[in-house]
């Protein structure tokens, strides 16, 4: 693999060890957030639980690049933790790295955009094929092809969905971590 596929496959490597080894999996995320209204005494205790879990957790660094370079954290607003740090020494470390993150960003986007764009073209081709009755193996033949078809199909759209979920999830923690 070149330097350069590398740097385009960073993140889905660094998602794929998070989503694996992550000490938050299958925990409530509305711990890492502050609740509107939220009084200080309250989100302080939480907050302080958040970053003691992060402080175990064998993919904070994993977490924290991913962190970064989603743009989470404000240097204004402490409402999160992610990966130990809150949401203003999130924003500060991403100043102190602006031109290396907004590399990596570019990397991701056009990763993402060049696997949609060709899984799409493998959807539409695929899903405009028709399995061909006149060839040799009869009507179970033909069946048996109509349902690799459809197996091919469901594979497709299903890592379609995968990358979409994955940049809402960027956007929005749907998942953990
Ligand atoms: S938020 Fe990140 S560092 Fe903290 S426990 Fe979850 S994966 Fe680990």
């Amino acid at each position: 693999m070149t330097s350069t596929q590398a740097r385009h496959t960073r993140r889905a490597v660094l998602q794929a060890a998070v989503d694996a080894d992550a000490r938050c999996a299958g925990m409530d995320p509305d711990l890492f957030f502050r609740a509107d209204d939220e009084p200080d005494t309250d989100w302080h205790t939480r907050r302080a639980q958040a970053i003691r879990l992060c402080t175990g957790c064998p993919m904070r660094a994993a977490c924290e690049e991913l962190a970064l370079r989603n743009g989470d954290g404000e240097l204004d607003a402490d409402e999160l933790v992610r990966a130990g740090l809150t949401g203003p020494e999130l924003a500060a470390v991403r100043s102190a790295q602006a031109v290396r993150l907004a590399a990596a960003v570019d990397a991701d986007r056009d990763t993402e955009g060049r696997q949609l764009d060709q899984l799409t073209v493998e959807l539409v081709t695929e899903a405009g094929k028709t399995p061909d009755s006149s060839r040799n193996g009869g009507p179970r033949a033909t069946a048996l092809r109509a349902a690799a078809q459809t197996h091919r199909l469901r594979t497709l759209a299903a890592q379609i969905r995968q990358i979409r979920t994955a940049r809402r999830a960027r956007n929005g923690w749907e998942v953990a971590a």
